[in-house]
């Protein structure tokens, strides 16, 4: 049976950015049998087509090149097995259910604070994604210029946060906002090309996979060696031992800088990071309140977002292969 999913994964269009480091990947689930599954592809490689559609600065060729590149980001990890195969280009609808993976624009003027989002077809049996289609909206300017364009969104950074979508993943909270007076947000920081919330026009800095997009990307699609490359960190987060859910859980690698994050997806409060490279690490501990919930969490009335940043006690070695457990914070109320 397949079912198309409610999950649209959209890539909030917003202005201004400063650059400088940021302060977590997430997988999206889906129910099969009263369990949580990863929503991810059961068949490689992903084969998708792309709509001829034309806007003004992008041609049907650039748009191609640009795209395909944005596939190439993802399929040249070393870590993970994804691999995508292009069949064609054709005047094809991308929020049509026909069994086509379909990347295009699209004109959604109702949409004017969606720069492009991803939507899936889902196999219920199995909780595999069996078509994944991609718009880009044609409300906003786009560029394909190398370097950018000022006041254009920058195809190629959109395309490869789709992309992270269409393989499964959710969004990132690795990243800082700040709250307009004219309402919605802009990013003072971005630590993951998942993040929900876009760069200004003109900014190209979301064409390269961060650390935490490589890490969720290689758990959900583990290629070779990783797994004993890698290792994990899980534990729970507790206010008044009780446990927390949706807490933003950011491991921080000392030796390389690396920051992955996740969240804490149950009421017992516990987490899990994996991918990680190996190496001493520091755990911290908070609220999610630098973007809209609703970009993370369906049912978003059980995030607790109100305690105070806490680390863990214990500096934590992550060892290649294996992973430390009971990693424990314990947050306090704000
Ligand atoms: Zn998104």
């Amino acid at each position: 049976m397949r079912r198309r999913a409610v999950v649209v994964a959209g890539l909030v269009a917003l202005v201004i950015v400063a650059g400088g480091p940021a302060r977590a990947y997430l997988k999206f689930g889906t129910a099969v049998d009263g369990r949580t599954v990863d929503l991810q592809w059961g068949a490689l490689p992903v084969g998708y087509v792309l709509s001829n559609r034309e806007v003004p600065g992008v041609s049907a060729a650039a748009f191609a090149s640009t795209v395909d590149q944005a596939f190439q980001t993802w399929e040249s990890l070393p870590t993970a097995a994804v691999s995508f195969r292009r069949s064609g280009m054709a005047g094809v609808d991308p929020e049509e259910e026909d069994g086509l993976t379909v990347l295009g624009f699209d004109d959604r003027p109702d949409l004017d604070r969606v720069l492009g989002a991803t939507s899936y077809t889902i196999d219920t049996s199995t909780g595999q994604i069996v078509e994944a289609d991609v718009f880009f909206n044609t409300t906003f300017a786009w560029s394909v210029a190398s370097s950018g364009e000022p006041g254009r969104y920058d195809l190629a950074s959109i395309a490869v946060h789709e992309i992270g979508h269409l393989l499964g993943l959710g969004h990132s909270a690795l990243g800082e906002t700040e709250l307009r007076p004219s309402g919605g947000r802009r990013v003072v920081a971005s630590g993951a090309v998942m993040f929900p919330v876009a760069m200004a026009p003109g900014n190209i800095d979301g064409r390269d996979l961060r650390p935490d997009d490589v890490a969720g990307v290689s758990d959900l699609y583990p290629d070779g060696s990783v797994v004993q490359q890698t290792g994990s960190i899980s534990g729970r987060v507790r206010k008044g031992g009780r446990g927390v859910f949706g807490a933003h859980v950011v491991a921080l690698n000392l030796r390389t800088g690396a920051l992955v994050g996740n969240f804490t997806l149950n009421q017992s409060g516990e987490y899990v990071i994996a991918g990680l490279d190996p190496g001493p690490t520091v755990v911290r501990v908070e609220p999610l309140d630098d973007a809209d919930l609703e970009s993370f969490f369906e049912g978003t009335t059980t995030v607790d977002i109100d305690f105070q940043v806490a680390f863990a006690r214990r500096l934590v070695v992550v060892p290649a292969g294996g992973g430390v457990t009971r990693v424990d914070v314990d947050v306090k109320s704000k």
